[in-house]
């Protein structure tokens, strides 16, 4: 899977490659980056099943000082 740093806050094709937005830092790139991974890999899933696991997951490893750079 490729992970492309670009000017979206993020986008995943259901593909091989997630669009993450450049500016984004800290925790809200880490939430983005895992959001549109479970988009990948669950492409039938209801956003609000995304976001909620997302933002538990995100949560999780950032406590475990889990970072994007
Ligand atoms: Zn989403």
């Amino acid at each position: 899977m490729e992970v492309v740093i670009d000017r979206l806050s993020g986008l995943c094709a259901y593909g091989p490659t997630i669009i993450i937005e450049s500016e984004l830092d800290g925790k809200e790139a880490l939430e983005t980056v895992i959001h549109e991974y479970l988009h990948a890999m669950n492409p039938g899933a209801k956003e609000q099943y995304i976001q909620e696991h997302g933002e538990a997951l995100a949560n999780l490893l950032w406590q475990l000082g889990a970072r994007v750079s």
